[in-house]
């Protein structure tokens, strides 16, 4: 997908100028850190800004190398191979983005071994054929660390194949100019969310699986913009994703009807 405007990303450290190393040296890249926090955005501006195609796979457990690679299908009388967003991107020269990356199937890792090396080898078992990538090609992957803690790990051997990039929550200023940006509420009304974020973040007692993104702050914005009461906006964008514990809902929902 060739993307026709130039998606808006706030750069929170120096990622962009790492990303233009790495792709300079041609080493993968591994966006890590907790959902919500631009990751997607961030390889979507930067595929842009580099008038790169850019091929997304959200990886999940049934994720496979199969399904990056490609596979023979049947069309017709006939059997015909069909190649796979990896194999395409690997052809055109583009970016392939790996969301999850801990999620996939372990066979995904042992597909993209050679590829995220020196030697920037895909195979293709089932064509007998082997496909080097051009320079423009750029394998890039996110994992989120904190999460599911201990079972969806990424193992040190596929770790170190990769220039990593933590991404965090950007500081107050930097957020209150996102959810301007993406969610068209006025200066004030972003900084209360932020507010309740940067709130929420802190209490670390709460023992939240997931804690309040950019993007929950975005979406609560969101439905202001378009007119929905604010404290019904925060409850059902920002505080119901986050728990279905009934006195934790409870807590955050006293603690967010103060702030807005
Ligand atoms: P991730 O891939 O880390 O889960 P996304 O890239 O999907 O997160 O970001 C979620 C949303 O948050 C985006 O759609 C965007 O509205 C907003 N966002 C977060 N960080 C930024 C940023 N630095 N610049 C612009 N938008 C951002």
């Amino acid at each position: 997908m060739l993307l026709e405007k130039e998606p808006f990303y706030k750069p929170v450290g120096q990622e962009l100028e790492i990303f233009e190393h790495a792709f300079k040296n041609r080493l993968p890249l591994l966006l890590k850190g907790p959902t919500g926090t631009g990751k997607s955005r961030f390889v979507e501006h930067m595929a842009h800004k580099k008038k790169k195609e850019l091929f997304t796979v959200a990886c999940h457990e049934e994720t496979s190398a199969t399904d990056l690679i490609g596979r023979y299908i049947i069309k017709g009388a006939e059997t015909v191979w069909q190649d796979g967003p990896l194999t395409k991107a690997v052809r055109n020269g583009a970016i392939l983005y790996l969301d999850e990356i801990a999620e996939a199937r372990p066979d995904v890792i042992v597909a993209i071994h050679s590829l995220t090396d020196f030697r920037r080898i895909l195979y293709l078992d089932k064509l007998g054929e082997e496909i080097t990538a051009s320079d423009e090609f750029m394998f890039i992957a996110s994992f989120n660390p904190g999460y599911q803690r201990g079972f969806k790990e990424l193992k040190p051997s596929t770790r170190q194949r990769f220039v990593s990039v933590g991404f965090e929550y950007p500081d107050t200023d930097a957020e209150i100019e996102i959810v301007r940006a993406e969610s068209g509420v006025d200066h004030d009304i972003a900084k209360k969310l932020v507010k309740i974020g940067v709130k929420i973040r802190n209490l670390t007692e709460l023992g939240l699986t997931e804690t309040v993104s950019t993007r929950l702050l975005v979406d609560a914005g969101k439905l202001i913009h378009t007119g929905l009461a604010k404290r019904l906006s925060v409850e059902v964008a920002v505080v119901e994703p986050l728990t279905d514990d009934e006195d934790t809902l409870l807590a955050l929902k006293d603690l967010v009807n103060l702030m807005i």
